[in-house]
């Protein structure tokens, strides 16, 4: 089934086209990845490039498709619905998401001639890096620490829980700027894998999102270019524009996952019998049907939504994206467990799908932003004050 109130146009018609041909290719893997947690991250995103998938936002001029949020957003949908698994959206993720999104605002040419290129061909694939052992939603306290020194940036510090890491080539990360404190400080540099002074570890296993590392950066006196600032002291406000990305991005895979669910329950509702007759002829199941539905296309309108207020056509809007992230992990985290409930016994099996995209969305409730944080957000914008979250 599939909703029928957005008339796509034929390039959004072909990239879902493009992102279910991804998801179908590596679906019969998922099980394996997930149960490994380990994927075939090379060639996943070779294949997400010859499918056209790969650098989605990133303009042409730099070899990327110069598409916008809406069109990103639609192939990690279709691309976790199809495949039934987190790792399907991470591919995407790499070559199009927060990384290159903080490289494309800043004004830094010398960084996009030098980086968006080889994210676009998916030679090179992009981390983005916030968190800190000591600070995770406290974003504005990282300690991690930039410093000039002639004509380099040197820097120290520790990240952890880094999607893509110890995996991926390219770190943008946060950075406190010359000492100075609290929001203000804040900037953002981009470093490469095998730079002095910067090594990476193995991360956790996550119940979840399982496949993709998460790793660990460790900054010991690295030295890099200073013309690898992306953005300068004061530039927070704008980190977090382009972190807007994000949210979409957990917002669209919640949205694909939670479909994939919904067809795997449908499907077997029409196979499997009980007392004589398929299960979805008891009123019970059939109104779940009608339920888990209706949740998705609620998360749909958000998401889409979201997608459309991009500025340019990149970066979405704060109190959008945050509502349709909110509810996208709610909203797929319930649906998934209908559709568990609807497979019955097989609905526990370990590796079964809408148990994988269980594990994966409540993984999304926290990834990009937690849910209190988010009701924070949304607040915030509402009320046009903020919290004061500090005592
Ligand atoms: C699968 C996965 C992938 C991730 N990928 C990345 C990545 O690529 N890059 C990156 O930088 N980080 C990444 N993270 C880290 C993620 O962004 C953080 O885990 C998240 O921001 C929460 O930070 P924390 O874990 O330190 O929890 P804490 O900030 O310590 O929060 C603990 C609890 O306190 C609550 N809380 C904290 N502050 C407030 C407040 N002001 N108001 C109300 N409640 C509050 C939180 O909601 C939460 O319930 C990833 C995490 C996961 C699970």
């Amino acid at each position: 089934m599939d909703s029928s109130a957005f008339d796509l146009t034929p390039v959004q018609q072909d990239i879902r086209a493009r992102a279910r041909l991804f998801g179908e290719k590596w679906a019969p893997r998922a099980a394996e990845i997930d149960r490994a947690d380990s994927a075939p991250i090379a060639e996943m995103v070779q294949h997400s490039v010859e499918l056209g998938l790969a650098g989605l936002t990133i303009p042409t001029q730099y070899g990327g498709r110069g598409l916008t949020a809406i069109e990103f957003s639609l192939a990690v949908e279709e691309a976790c619905r199809a495949m039934k698994s987190w790792m399907a959206g991470d591919i995407l993720f790499a070559t199009t998401c927060t990384g290159p999104s903080v490289i494309m605002i800043s004004d830094n040419k010398a960084a996009h001639e030098r980086y968006l290129p080889m994210i676009a061909s998916g030679e090179k694939t992009a981390a983005i890096a916030l968190s800190e052992p000591k600070h995770g939603s406290a974003v504005t306290d990282i300690e991690t620490s930039a410093y000039l020194d002639g004509d380099e940036l040197v820097i120290n510090g520790e990240k952890r829980f880094i999607t893509g890491a110890p995996d991926y080539d390219v770190y943008v990360t946060f950075v406190r700027l010359n000492g100075t404190p609290g929001m203000k400080g804040i900037g953002a540099v981009v470093i490469e894998k095998g730079t002095p002074g910067f090594t990476l570890g193995e991360g956790p296993e996550y119940m979840g999102s399982r496949g993709s590392s998460h790793g660990e950066l460790y900054f010991k006196d690295c030295r890099i270019p200073a013309s690898n600032l992306l953005l300068g002291e004061g530039s927070f406000p704008t980190l977090m524009q382009a972190f807007n990305m994000e949210r979409l991005y957990i917002a669209s895979m919640c949205l694909g996952l939670a479909q994939g669910a919904f067809d795997e329950a449908v499907a077997y509702s029409h196979e499997r019998e009980q007392f004589g007759q398929p299960i979805n002829e008891f009123q019970a199941v059939y109104h779940l049907i009608a339920e888990m539905w209706t949740q998705i296309e609620s998360v749909r309108y958000l998401t889409y939504k979201a997608a459309l207020t991009a500025a340019n056509g990149k970066f979405p809007n704060a109190l959008d994206v945050s509502v349709a992230k909110l509810h996208a992990a709610d909203m797929a985290r319930d649906v998934c467990w209908k559709a568990m409930q609807v497979l019955g016994g097989n609905g526990l099996v370990t590796g079964f799908p809408p148990e994988r995209c269980f594990r994966d969305v409540i993984v999304s409730s926290i990834a990009g932003g937690t849910i209190q944080v988010l009701k924070n957000t949304i607040a915030a914008q509402l009320l046009g004050k903020r919290l004061n979250q500090r005592r």
